[in-house]
């Protein structure tokens, strides 16, 4: 069974279910992603056409090819009349959100369209949300939110009726159970902490997935390996303050006892350090705000070489960054392989621990200002003192937030335009 995700703080704190061997594993960021470069279609007339992700039906809808048509890439969908695109083939995982570039062909009149979901292969449609306007010459970005499991399909109808033209593009589909799309999404709307999207399922009654959204941040705790599975936060000037290091290492008392916690004993005299993911000096502004970052379910045990190395470096400088007037948004959290260490009671030691950080200009901005050129870091460091000098530089350690998906099987920043997301985790920061 697929736990839906979060948004409802409801569910937060509420003991866990009674299904143990739900682990809700990662979401894996599987998604349609269709924008017509792979067929042929020059004519008006009904008929399929094998496109990227499988067959589809145009019907008074082509692919558009020509300087009028608006495209990403050389080729887009044209809908004329009351055209349709649909798919010919059901998605098995469901859908979690939708979004569709459209624009009007050429100088023609604005075009009204919408989205339609089959769970029965087509036989009988629903629209999905509200009808959009395409009005202009370059590409919006609509975003549907669907949340449906099981099977399912897709049509994109232009409904105004007239002779105008409208072009439509890369259709992406996140699956059922994942954040995705565009504005405004999943993410932001559990918590601020994670205005870029859920980097993978989690919800109270998924032991493994436990969702935690505290003040804050916001994370995913595993209690089979006692530590976070990823925790997100954002970080900005008015985080930071002139409150001291509490330094009061506890468990997690908003946790249910059910959900099993890493305990002091464990790390004293491991050789690890309790090393937080969102760091004390992050949350200076209220004794509060710090004892909320030392409980045990904020850490991992982490290798002194790297914790007090490059990584506390890097945490220091992302808040000269926050200082200086940028907006952050923080993910962290460890790898994990079938030979990673333990500690304790069974508290693993991740193999490696990741850091995806977007940096944005300034304060209040979220997933609609992030570009292609956005920054944003990745990094992965070693997690054992033998693999990583504590002198070594951070940025040595930068890699692309592709790369820290392939690892992890999250999708990081996932309501972001999908578009955008390809470009900025595919490339590694140099700055
Ligand atoms: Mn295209
Ligand atoms: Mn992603």
């Amino acid at each position: 069974m697929i736990s839906l995700l979060v948004g409802a703080t409801g569910c937060l704190g509420a003991a866990p279910g009674d299904d143990p061997d739900d682990t809700s594993e990662v979401a894996s960021a599987v998604s349609t992603s269709e924008g017509f470069e792979a067929g042929t279609k020059a004519a008006y007339a009904a008929a399929a056409v094998t496109l990227g992700t499988g067959s589809w039906n145009l019907d008074d809808a082509l692919i558009g090819t020509t300087t009028s048509d608006v495209l990403t890439g050389t080729r887009s969908g044209r809908i004329r009349n009351s055209g349709k695109i649909t798919m010919l083939f059901d998605r098995s995982t469901g859908a979690g959100t939708v979004t569709i570039h459209h624009a009007v062909f050429g100088t023609d009149a604005s075009g009204t369209w919408g989205l339609f979901s089959s769970q029965n292969s087509g036989s009988t449609w629903t629209q999905v949300g509200a009808t959009r306007t395409a009005s202009g010459s370059t590409f919006s970005t609509a975003t549907f939110t669907v949340n449906l499991a099981g099977t399912i399909r897709f049509e994109i109808r232009k409904l105004d009726g007239g002779t105008n033209r409208i072009n439509v593009d890369d259709i992406a589909v996140t699956d059922f159970g994942t954040s995705g799309g565009g504005g405004g999404g999943t993410g932001a709307a559990l918590s601020k902490h994670t205005t870029m999207g859920i980097p993978a399922p989690a919800s109270s009654s998924t032991p493994n997935a436990f969702l935690s959204a505290k003040s804050g941040y916001v994370e995913s705790y595993n209690a089979s390996r006692k530590v976070p599975n990823w925790v997100s936060w954002e970080l900005n000037s008015s985080y930071l303050g002139s409150t001291a290091r509490q330094d009061d290492f506890r468990v997690d008392d908003t946790f249910p006892s059910s959900e099993a916690q890493a305990a002091l004993a464990d790390y004293s005299g491991s050789g690890y350090d309790r090393g937080h993911m969102c760091p004390s000096a992050d949350r200076t502004l209220t004794v509060a705000a710090n004892q909320q970052t030392f409980y045990l379910t904020n850490m991992v045990p982490q290798a002194a070489h790297n914790n007090e190395g490059p990584w506390a470096v890097m945490e220091n400088d992302l808040r000269d960054l926050a200082n200086a007037g940028d907006e952050l948004f923080i993910i962290a959290g460890g790898t994990f392989s079938a030979s990673s260490n333990t500690i304790g009671s069974g508290v693993v030691v991740p193999d490696k621990t990741f850091k995806v950080v977007v940096v944005l200009s300034s304060v209040g901005q979220g997933v609609s200002a992030v570009t292609t050129s956005t920054r944003v870091i990745g990094v992965m460091m070693p997690n054992e003192d033998a693999q990583i000098s504590q002198s070594a530089d951070w940025h040595t350690f930068r890699v692309s937030v592709d790369a820290i998906e392939a690892a992890t099987g999250y999708d990081f920043l996932s309501d972001v335009d999908p578009a955008v997301q390809a470009v900025i985790e595919a490339r590694v920061d140099n700055q």
